[in-house]
């Protein structure tokens, strides 16, 4: 497998990010703020030489002037492999796109497509200062996204997708993913179990799958939990599929059957979660699991629209995510974060719903605590992980004027002003370069990979 990244696991030393004109911290915003990073940790915030006097010179400064420090973006449901299949069948019925299209060409994808196209997708993130990502796909010890995570220096949270059909399998190559992969490099890379669906596995399975994810928290759990990953009332017939095919009562919501089980939990994240009924609000309170709702992959796909303003009144944890890029067509989060909050508005007509401060904090903290790390992810806060974007505001026309930071985050900037990104107190991208990454190798790698799925499917 070609490491694309060559250069990004190596050690880094203390950072100065100084000057920033914006520090959206944990405690409000900072002007002429900077940050020290050290152990890959965010040890000290105030003013350049106050921070130099107390922590000495760093090994390396990031001058941050005219700039808008903020927490990386947390993407709480993906498929990262499957950028290589952006674009590749698009506008069709969904059950068309995924019959006639995507399953047929997934499963000629090897070991080492699932790589690179995981590879893509952490450059992409990166790019657009997204800092951790939820991904669910298919492991094998050979090419697998944990792999292109660890490699790229991003945080992870990985799962292999488990299906009626590939039970057996499934359940052995989770527990191998666990045992190899979770809690690599101090817990940057998270393993979660996956049942995929609850219309495409079966209620006997969805236990199983949840008893062995106790059974490896019994030996792996510590201190980095395994979590449950799975999509959740994302079609209409949902319901009514689950209940026919299973010959199971449905009818309180897909969100209650679940719970039913035994298999909705505070460390469940659960994707999508558009169509619920009341009594799955409940179990989701009740619960405390969360939900990670992807609003752009949602619309293209069209599958509706998650009410997020009652999740959020209802202290229900809601997290964003893109989706996988094939339906999506981009891991961005700057423009699911705002289309989370248009959605609210719009679909209710209510311009209060979902406002800027609130769209950033499920953009980041939301994950955060989806995954219980919250004392350590999802903001800027002394003696958190240093996971940070650097937005340059003199690139972006649309930072003149700017009033207030998180209007600005929300509604107008693009991930086109990401300049630096620092992961775990690593510099990851400088000046919107992914340090020791072969961007163009590697996008001549999927060029040609994408070129022979194309006429494979001819
Ligand atoms: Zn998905």
């Amino acid at each position: 497998m070609t490491n694309y990244f060559s250069s990004t696991s190596k050690k880094q030393g203390s950072v100065l990010i100084s000057g920033a004109k914006i520090v959206l911290t944990e405690s409000g915003v900072a002007r002429d703020c900077s940050l020290f990073v050290m152990d890959k940790k965010i040890c000290d915030i105030g003013d350049r030489s106050t921070l130099l006097r107390r922590n000495g010179n760093p090994d390396t400064e990031i001058d941050a002037s005219n700039c808008l420090v903020m927490p990386g973006f947390i993407n709480n449901h993906s498929h990262m492999a499957m950028s290589l299949l952006r674009g590749y069948a698009e506008d069709l019925p969904l059950l068309r796109w995924l019959r006639e299209r995507v399953w047929p060409v997934e499963a000629t994808l090897k070991p080492s497509d699932i790589y690179l196209g995981a590879a893509l997708s952490a450059a992409e993130c990166l790019l657009s200062g997204t800092t951790c990502i939820t991904s669910m796909y298919f492991y094998h010890e050979s090419g697998n996204e944990a792999q292109a995570v660890f490699d790229s220096g991003l945080r992870g949270i990985l799962a292999h997708g488990i299906f009626d059909w590939t039970a057996e399998d499934g359940l052995k190559k989770t527990v191998d993913f666990v045992k190899s992969w979770h809690g690599r490099d101090e817990g940057r890379i998270r393993i979660a179990v996956s049942p995929h669906a609850p219309y495409s596995c079966g209620p006997e399975l969805l236990k199983r799958i949840e008893q062995l994810r106790t059974d490896l928290n019994s030996k792996f759990g510590h201190p980095y939990k395994v979590l449950s990953t799975i999509h959740v009332a994302e079609a209409r017939n949902e319901q009514n599929e689950i209940s026919e095919r299973y010959k199971v009562e449905t009818k309180k919501g897909v969100a209650t059957y679940l719970r039913s089980l035994g298999v909705l939990t505070e460390d469940t994240i659960a994707a999508h979660c558009i169509h619920l009924t009341d009594e799955d609000f409940v179990a989701f309170k009740t619960t405390r699991a969360s939900i990670a709702s992807c609003p752009v992959s949602n619309l293209k796909v069209g599958m509706g629209v998650a009410d997020l303003s009652r999740a959020l009144r209802e202290g229900i944890v809601v997290s964003l995510g893109t989706d996988g890029p094939a339906s999506n067509n981009s891991l961005d989060m700057f423009e699911t974060m705002k289309m989370a909050s248009l959605l609210q508005k719009g679909i209710a007509g209510d311009t209060t719903l979902m406002g800027a401060y609130q769209a950033f904090k499920t953009a980041t903290l939301g994950g955060a605590m989806s995954m219980h790390q919250e004392d350590l992810l999802g903001s800027i806060s002394i003696g958190k992980l240093a996971d940070i974007v650097v937005l340059d505001l003199s690139r972006d026309l649309r930072s003149t004027p700017l009033y207030d930071p998180y209007f600005y985050v929300v509604y107008a900037a693009s991930s086109a002003s990401v300049r630096d990104v620092l992961v775990d107190g690593r510099i990851i991208v400088r000046d919107r370069k992914i340090l020791g990454l072969d961007l163009d190798r590697l996008r001549a790698d999927v060029d040609a990979r994408a070129a022979e799925i194309q006429q494979s499917s001819m």
